[in-house]
């Protein structure tokens, strides 16, 4: 039996996780649930999946999540913070990462250095800090699956379990990306996007961060740097295609011509399963592909005039260094801001290109040049914003 730890336990990917592990009681026992603050949620959780540790990371709640766990007779651990974080992060044997952002990136980090299975739906710490968290997965000797649905596809498209194009015959990936609520339209036609518009995904149902993520093409940005760290290809072997079906979750092209394609309804319950079972199959809970009824998939170039976070986070990736972490922290402030209404939908590519442009990158040498790179990105992108749009 797998005993599995969720960081990002109330999130929508931590709520996947719970129904794929609901299914299979007599495969997975749960160890740790984490979440951020909501602590009727996560004892709730606690309530059903019997965790041996709940973890609220705001310290200030930790209390009522003492009291509330008592109260309900449950015999859960409570603890908070970054070192409940890790703790969480260390238990069990597979650990799924699903906190949003660069909050995520110490626990997906002690996860790795501690030979954890990794499910990794946290791409913003790949992003961040790939060659560390590569490192940290070799030391630590566990290993990484991916979660996010394209790269869970190029993983099952590659050979036996070998997540790495270098000796593979791969010629590239080809990584689809659905075009978000956006797709086809003008930047005459973007200027006046609301947070409820930027957030309605025509195909998936997701946090507000990575939903405005995928309104401005940010989320297949990061993607291809997460291609990057996941799969050892070079940006000149990351294509990306527009297939607003999203039922073709990615493809990998290999020397021989020959392209393989790992298809199904967009449901994340299918990654999560693939990867909890791995290297067997289970029940995931997803409805029959039924190719009749969809009838035609479509494929595109992307456009990347109106939605230039792509080539931004090409040019981060092409950059090196903390560039990639700079990219990511000022398009955190950046999505912050538009979901607080204090920044355009427009606004949010320049935001990240003039902090890029603001802050240099120097080569990565520790986790602490990444966290200060993050921070330095942050302050400079906060500064940018009461300068330019306040
Ligand atoms: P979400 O907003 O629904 O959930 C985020 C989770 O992280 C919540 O449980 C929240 O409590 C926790 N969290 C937030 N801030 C935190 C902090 N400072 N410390 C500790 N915990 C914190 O987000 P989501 O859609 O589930 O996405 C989670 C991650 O998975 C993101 O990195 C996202 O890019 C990635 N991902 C999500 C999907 C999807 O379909 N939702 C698909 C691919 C990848
Ligand atoms: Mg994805």
């Amino acid at each position: 039996m797998r005993s599995v730890s969720i960081l990002g336990a109330t999130g929508s990917i931590g709520a996947s996780s719970l129904d794929v592990i609901a299914r299979h009681p007599q495969l997975f026992r749960v160890a740790a649930l984490a979440a951020h603050r909501k602590v009727d949620e996560l004892v709730a959780l606690c309530a059903r999946f019997s965790p041996d540790l709940a973890v609220i990371a705001d310290a200030a709640f930790e209390q009522s999540l003492r009291d509330k766990i008592q109260s309900a007779g449950l015999g859960t651990r409570v603890a908070s913070g970054n070192e409940g974080l890790r703790e969480a992060a260390t238990s069990g044997d597979t650990v799924v990462a699903a906190i949003v952002g660069a909050a995520g990136l110490d626990s997906t980090l002690a996860a790795a250095r501690a030979g954890k299975r990794v499910l990794l739906a946290n791409k913003e710490a790949v992003v961040m800090a790939g060659a560390l968290l590569l490192e940290a997965l070799r030391h630590g000797g566990g290993e990484l699956i991916p979660i996010d649905s394209e790269h869970n596809a190029i993983f099952q498209c590659l050979p036996g379990g070998r997540p790495d194009l270098a000796g593979a015959g791969v010629r590239r990936i080809l990584l689809t990306a659905s075009g978000g609520p956006f797709r086809g339209r003008t930047r005459a036609q973007l200027a006046a996007i609301t947070p409820e518009q930027a957030c309605a995904h025509p195909n998936w149902v997701m946090g507000r961060k990575i939903s405005v993520d995928s309104a401005t093409l940010m989320n297949k940005g990061l993607e291809v740097i997460e291609a990057h760290w996941l799969f050892g290809a070079t940006p000149a072997q990351i294509e990306v295609v527009v297939h607003g079906e999203s039922i073709v979750h990615s493809l990998v092209e290999y020397v021989d011509g020959s392209v393989l394609a790992q298809l199904g309804n967009p449901d994340m319950r299918t990654a999560l399963a693939h990867a909890l079972a791995w290297p067997e199959r289970i029940e995931a809970g997803v409805a029959t592909l039924d190719l009749m009824k969809i009838g035609q998939l479509h494929f595109e170039a992307p456009d990347r005039q109106t939605f230039r976070c792509l080539d931004l986070a090409y040019q981060a990736l092409a950059a090196g260094g903390t560039a990639p972490t700079i990219l990511n922290a000022a398009n955190e402030v950046a999505v912050g801001a538009f979901l607080e209404r204090t920044l355009p939908f427009l606004a949010i590519s320049e935001l990240i290109e003039s902090t890029l442009a603001a802050v240099p990158s120097v080569p990565v040498d520790s986790v602490d040049t990444l966290i200060h790179a993050d921070l330095t990105a942050r302050n400079a992108a906060q500064r940018i914003i009461r300068r330019a749009f306040c």
